[in-house]
């Protein structure tokens, strides 16, 4: 089941990542840092109260000047209103309501989706401080005060959360298919893609009936299955705000595939595999989703013997770390093996879900360990016992060994190879945890 998106929005400095972190607190598991991200936490997994959620803090970064905020703080409420079920408005009570704070609930407002008033550093305790009635005035209910250092009223602002959750628990259940996010840097071609793909006959564009959530998905069936490519409205809009443009399309892109299956990680035929590249296959890799390197705009390119064989060459180099995603060389322009995507989503997918009988996985152990002796130190050898496949999406492992210090990351990565040879798992990263058993001869 797909779980609810939770998004805090507000203004610089009104508290929203003491907040993050408060309402994170022990019940949560901080699910990874996004690198690129200045703020050290982004967005972590919560539960309250038997729901699960995921919190994300759309505010990493402070503008640069005082004109710029607004604008600022209309494209973060902007991916809050694409990406989330539930937005929380953060304000401030000290400073009242200021005209940024009504100007962007305004917009949160007419985006229909359902808000929760947090009043932030109200740090007394007993009576309402008269002033939180001042928020009546942002026509968004009743507002909660809280204090995010203190941590009062965070159970108050918890329920209130959850109570909008009923439709997007039972509808995320309907959707039957393969989830799809178009991810790269701005430019790339994604929302070309998207546009190409839903533009055929086939393809039904609609919403996910009995949710408040805008028409940001875009649903495709065709003779290859069902598919919903991810926040393709998200997407398609540009950042206006200067300097921000990298850190508004990473935090979409981790957005949209954190909810994927599989990610088509667009790639500029013209300009190669660059660092930014790298960062958003770094967060393909760390969600453990299954991924498609689509080379884009191969119309541009004189093509000779070998090119395609020597680019991909180029970008196996760069994401050094994701050789094992299969690279197709596309246009969206002309159509050019477009429709080969959807092939390859179905092989990547079912790869993802595979699981491989213990019986089998032991014989490649045995047979990794007779062709390269595992690493010793001072006398004492790494020996091998059991591996067993744990989880599927993404394919994981777990070897029993008598030494954890003994087994070295290139062992690791050997074993790794030797399932991968043996077994594919194309597109997908693959988990490997080592135990220590017993025996420590
Ligand atoms: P953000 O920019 O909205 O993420 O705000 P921060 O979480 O970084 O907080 C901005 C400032 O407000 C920091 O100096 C915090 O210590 C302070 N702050 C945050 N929450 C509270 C609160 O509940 N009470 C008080 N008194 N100060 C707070
Ligand atoms: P996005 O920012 O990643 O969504 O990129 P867009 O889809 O908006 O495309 C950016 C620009 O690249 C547009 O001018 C497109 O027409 C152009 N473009 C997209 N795909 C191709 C392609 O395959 N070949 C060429 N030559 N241009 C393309």
């Amino acid at each position: 089941m797909s779980k609810p998106l939770v998004a805090i929005v507000g203004r610089p400095n009104v508290g929203k990542s003491h907040l993050f972190n408060r309402l994170v607190g022990k019940r949560i598991s901080i699910v990874e840092d996004t690198p690129g991200i200045t703020r050290d936490r982004l967005y972590a997994e919560c539960e309250w109260a038997g729901h699960n959620f995921d919190l994300v803090d759309t505010g990493g970064i402070e503008p640069n000047t005082k004109n710029e905020m607004l604008l600022f703080m209309r494209e973060q409420a902007q991916i809050a209103i694409d990406t989330a079920d539930v937005i929380i408005f953060v304000c401030e009570l000290k400073t009242g309501v200021t005209a940024a704070d009504e100007d962007v609930a305004k917009m949160l407002q007419r985006s229909g989706k359902p808000l929760v008033l947090c009043v932030n550093k109200a740090d007394t305790i007993g009576e309402i401080d008269p002033n939180v009635y001042e928020f009546y005035s942002l026509g968004m209910g009743d507002p909660i005060p809280v204090s995010a250092v203190h941590g009062h009223g965070t159970t108050e602002l918890l329920d209130e959360v959850i109570k909008h959750f009923g439709e997007k628990e039972t509808a995320s259940d309907e959707f039957e298919g393969i989830k799809v996010a178009v991810v790269g840097k701005p430019n790339v071609g994604k929302s070309s893609l998207v546009n190409f793909i839903l533009g055929e006959k086939r393809t039904i564009v609609s919403d996910i009936p009995g949710t408040t959530r805008d028409s940001v998905d875009g649903y495709v069936n065709n003779e290859y299955g069902n598919y919903l490519f991810i926040d393709t409205a998200g997407l398609r809009r540009k950042s206006k705000v200067k300097d921000s443009i990298e850190y508004f399309s990473v935090l979409r892109a981790k957005l949209a595939i954190d909810r994927s299956d599989v990610c088509l990680l667009m790639i500029d035929a013209e300009e190669g595999a660059s660092e930014q590249d790298t960062k958003i296959a770094g967060l393909i890799q760390d969600a453990g989703k299954a991924c498609i390197i689509l080379v884009n705009k191969w119309d541009l390119i004189t093509k000779e013997t070998n090119t395609m064989e020597e680019e991909r060459k180029k970008i196996y180099e760069v994401l050094s770390f994701m050789r094992y995603a299969p690279i197709l060389f596309v246009s969206v322009k002309e159509g050019t093996r477009v429709r080969d995507i959807f092939e390859l989503i179905n092989e990547v997918y079912s790869e993802s879900r595979k699981r491989v009988s213990t019986g089998l996985v032991n014989e490649v152990l045995g047979d990794a360990v007779i062709r390269l002796q595992p690493p010793s130190d001072k006398g004492r050898r790494l020996k091998l016992y059991y591996m067993t496949q744990t989880a599927v999406a993404p394919p994981g492992f777990v070897i029993f060994c008598n030494k954890i210090e003994l087994f070295h990351f290139s062992y690791r990565r050997y074993i790794e190879n030797r399932i991968r040879e043996a077994f594919g798992f194309k597109g997908n990263p693959i988990r490997i945890i080592i135990k220590q058993k017993g025996d420590n001869d």
